[in-house]
């Protein structure tokens, strides 16, 4: 079917609708863990979930991106909360979790040349969501948090320059999804400067580069497109890349 919608571009920590989200993908997102959904990557969606202290955690020390597995589905098991987090379906085929494992373990035995690509989405609230960028997937693991098994995923974030011409984002500046969930209702989802609702992003008031954090919400904010093309203009020379 022909999408009416042109194909958004998206920078990362735009926030954008889901309506933005599945004209870009060109697909409905059903579920968290989507491998191989487009044919060259991945899409991970994330959200903050109510006592889960294990999503999203970023890991300064290493530059990666830790994704948990997802939980067995509530009629494959009595307790899904309990129970191990599943590699395969009760019909013996490989789970989302078991396939982004795979693929992490052929990457960590060199039986790939490149690490899988996973485009992460995060949710910040109803309809309301954050694109978060690409990511290699280089690493998995099965740990024991104290009551059963999970997944992690590691990830690191990259830009691609071509598909498998990635370049490892070094000074990354990723802002955790907390944060954005904070800022999001302490600036009321509007810009801070205009009170713009359209084409919002979130910003580095103290840019990363000159020693500003993202893991408080104190040195972010909401700005529109508009007014951050003219942030950019007084801090540096050099033209914005908004084209
Ligand atoms: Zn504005």
């Amino acid at each position: 079917m022909k999408s009416f919608f042109p194909k958004p571009t998206f920078k990362i920590d735009d926030i954008i609708s889901y309506v933005e989200l599945v004209a870009a993908e060109r697909i409905n997102l059903q579920k968290g863990m989507n491998f191989k959904i487009k044919p060259d990557y991945s899409i991970f969606l994330m959200s903050v979930r109510r006592n889960a202290p294990y999503t999203d955690e970023w890991d300064e020390s290493t530059n990666t991106l830790i994704y948990e597995g997802h939980d067995a589905y509530s009629n494959w098991v009595e307790n899904s909360k309990e129970a191990d987090q599943p590699l395969i379906t009760p019909s013996g085929s490989l789970t989302e979790n078991g396939k982004f494992f795979t693929a992490a373990q052929a990457y960590k035995m060199k039986l790939v040349e490149h690490p899988h690509k996973v485009k992460v989405y995060e949710k910040i609230q109803a309809g309301v969501w954050c694109y978060k960028g690409f990511f290699s997937l280089i690493d998995a693991t099965i740990i024991n948090n104290g009551v059963r098994n999970v997944f992690k995923f590691y990830l690191q974030p990259v830009e691609l320059k071509a598909l498998n011409k990635e370049i490892v984002l070094p000074h990354t500046r990723l802002i955790p999804t907390q944060v954005k969930v904070e800022v999001w209702a302490r600036d009321k989802g509007r810009c801070v400067k205009c009170g713009s609702i359209k084409n919002l992003h979130y910003d580095h008031d103290l840019p990363f580069s000159k020693g500003g954090t993202s893991l408080t919400a104190a040195n972010v904010r909401i700005l529109c497109m508009k007014c951050n093309i003219s942030k950019s203009n007084k801090i540096i020379t050099i033209p914005p890349i908004f084209t």
